[in-house]
């Protein structure tokens, strides 16, 4: 076939707009759409299983429509039948999935019909979310690592399996309790749980042990959820059912879910898109070769029509049909400006304003010629995204703990110089002033993901050890100073305005032993070693009082364009010295239950000390009550009653922040 040039007027011509593209189900009848605008003659085939070599049971013709998209109606019940296509274009066969499956075989190469009411789990018609939290905070997980660990109190054959979630609250568990990991995750009082990419990729082969492992950035179908953590990959209809059971479990545990989606590119650029739309699909250069921005080698042409209509289509279903509260872009920025708004509208249209959250990695791995008129969601074009979208706040990361590529230079709390002025532009999301951080201007804080660690890179202890140990130190040692660092990098960034995430086990000193990039390393690099719960118990309290106090603090969840305004004072009053003072009244903001007793403090003086020496620092006028410092993170009117009252007051004067420390004061009266 001629190689395919794109243009305006080819998308004018045939980009159809119609919502029924792949094989929609009925009970009488299952009709079955694909946009092939270059083929010559469609055929569909059925098959009595998923498997790869099974033959075709009948081979039909289907008939062509306008816009390039070929039909077939087939009476009867079809669901659970397996099904592909044949396309011929120029009097070449090629033989592709359907791009637009709700369900496949093993390994994902044969589509299968699928009647989606029959894979509900009990009661899923009735899941909805939980209520809206003050802050949002959200704890990056991989379904594999959350559960592959035997200390995650998960039987073997649910082991890094969507049915690990489910365990507990009277399902499964016998004794009604839930197991360490689910127990542990509902105590620790995050908000959001964001998974790491569970549609159907390719890496793993779905039918082999428990030894593999990816992260899954190599997607395969859309639209269909991955088959190695289901119980059984033969019958398509499991796992469907079980991501729904686990999604449903997260709801009921008062967790919300996000979805990590990769839209910049195929597993290959022979993906079953290309194969249906040869030329279309996928981002070539002027001489034709592919685009590869994603350093994956095939890069998606976003900013054609049917490519952003394949995208919209495919968020609004995983929203609707698994009930997701949310969508994590994998490099956003080879994605637009206009289809990330786009999907935001869409989103809000259906769901309500801003209830599903948006939020992506703001750069590319390289260049990439996005299509004319178009803007890339690149960080320096944060002011053309809707304020409802967020992008994960690089700036922030680094000036905490130090540059993620270069393994030994430290941040604001591993020893880094000169930082001060950037810690407090971090304070308001680079809101407010000039950032000073070139073209980057955020239109509000809930545009700012604040993190020190992911998935990708060091994880932050590892990052620590290494800052200020070398590469070759032990990083299985419980090291004072790197704890030290780890808690006040951790109270910096709970007291960022902005939205928080956080890498799951970073509140527990999770380490990968120094591997800085394992997205296919061994499964025990990986997991969550459920031991260290206990090991650093101390850890995660601290982390846990700072998730809950963040949710008491109207200053800091204030997401608006003002936000930034309600710092009264700024300070640096020495090298690695940083405070500010900030106005804590509820405002506008919605009452939440934690503060609708007006507890809140009015306002808060925060104080982060990364200098080697104790320091005194003089208080604005007022009678403070230390909230967080050091040590503890939970000190509330209870907790002072227990340890004696009196001591955590401190009327008027000054305070005393200890070496590699820092305090949080709130002042109820002016
Ligand atoms: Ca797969």
């Amino acid at each position: 076939m001629k190689q395919f040039r794109y243009s305006r007027d080819f998308d004018e011509q045939f980009a159809y707009e119609g919502k029924d593209l792949g094989a929609v189900y009925g009970p009488q009848g299952t009709n079955f759409k694909l946009w092939a605008p270059f083929a010559d003659r469609v055929e569909l085939c059925l098959y009595e299983d998923g498997g790869r070599e099974t033959k075709a049971g009948r081979i039909l013709e289907m008939e062509k429509e306008e816009k390039g998209v070929w039909n077939l109606f087939l009476a009867g019940d079809y669901h659970g039948s397996y099904y592909d296509y044949r396309v011929w274009t120029e009097g070449e066969c090629c033989r592709t999935a359907d791009p637009y499956a709700v369900g496949c075989g093993s390994n994902g190469y044969r589509s299968m019909v699928t009647d989606l009411k029959r894979t509900n789990p009990e009661g899923f018609e009735e899941d909805c979310a939980p209520r809206r939290p003050a802050e949002n905070i959200i704890y990056e997980l991989h379904i594999k690592d959350f559960s592959h660990d035997p200390d995650s109190g998960i039987p073997r054959a649910y082991r890094g399996k969507y049915k690990a979630f489910t365990l507990g609250e009277g399902r499964l568990a016998a004794d009604g309790q839930y197991p360490t990991c689910m127990s542990y995750l509902k105590e620790l009082g995050v908000t959001h749980v964001h998974l790491l990419p569970f549609f159907d990729y390719g890496w793993l082969d779905e039918e082999g042990d428990e030894e593999q492992f990816n992260w899954g950035y190599d997607p395969v179908n859309y639209n269909v959820p991955e088959g190695s953590y289901a119980t059984d990959v033969h019958d398509g209809t499991v796992r469907i059912r079980e991501c729904k059971e686990m999604i449903q479990a997260l709801h009921r545990a008062g967790i919300r879910v996000i979805m990590d989606v990769v839209y910049n590119h195929t597993q290959d650029a022979d993906s079953w898109l290309e194969r249906t739309a040869p030329g279309y699909y996928c981002r070539r250069l002027q001489d034709g070769t592919l685009s590869n921005g994603s350093a994956c080698g095939s890069d998606l042409a976003i900013g054609r029509r049917m490519v952003d209509n394949y995208i919209v289509n495919s968020v609004m279903y995983w929203a609707r049909e698994y009930h997701l509260d949310g969508f994590r872009f994998d490099l956003m920025g080879l994605m637009t400006v206009e289809l990330m708004n786009r999907i935001r509208r869409e989103l809000d249209r259906e769901f309500g304003r801003g209830e599903k959250l948006m939020y992506g990695e703001p750069w590319r791995a390289a260049d990439s010629p996005m299509e004319e008129d178009t803007r890339a969601a690149l960080k320096e074009n944060i002011r053309y995204l809707d304020e409802e979208i967020a992008i994960f706040c690089d700036s922030t990361r680094d000036v905490i703990k130090g540059h993620v590529f270069y393994e030994e230079e430290p941040g604001f709390v591993n020893g880094g110089q000169d930082l001060e002025e950037k810690v407090l532009r971090a304070v308001t999301g680079w809101c407010g002033e000039d950032s000073g951080e070139g073209t980057f201007h955020p239109r509000s804080c809930s545009q700012i993901i604040n993190y020190i660690s992911a998935h990708d890179n060091f994880t932050l202890w590892d990052k620590l050890v290494v800052s200020l140990h070398g590469t070759g130190a032990d990083f299985t040692r419980p090291y004072e100073d790197v704890l030290a660092a780890n808690k006040l990098a951790a109270l910096i960034c709970f007291t960022c305005q902005g939205n928080l995430f956080l890498q799951a086990g970073e509140e527990f000193g999770r380490t990968k032993l120094g591997d800085a990039n394992s997205y296919r390393s061994h499964p025990e690099i990986n997991m969550l070693r459920w031991r260290q719960t206990v090991e650093y118990k101390e850890l995660v309290a601290y982390y846990r009082g700072l998730i809950r106090l963040r949710g008491r603090l109207p200053g800091l969840c204030d997401k608006s364009p003002e936000a930034a305004e309600r710092i009264l004072e700024k300070k640096v009053p020495g090298p690695g010295i940083v405070a500010y003072h900030m106005d804590n009244r509820p405002g506008n903001l919605p009452r939440t239950p934690d503060d609708a007793d007006g507890g809140a403090p009015e306002r808060l003086f925060v104080i982060y000390n990364a200098s080697e020496r104790e320091t005194e620092i003089d208080l604005p006028e007022g009678t403070w009550t230390v909230l967080a410092d050091g040590q503890r993170t939970d000190y509330d009117g209870s907790a002072c009653e227990e340890a004696g009252g009196e001591a955590f007051l401190i009327r008027k004067g000054r305070i005393s922040v200890p070496a590699c420390s820092g305090a949080v004061l709130g002042c109820s009266q002016d």
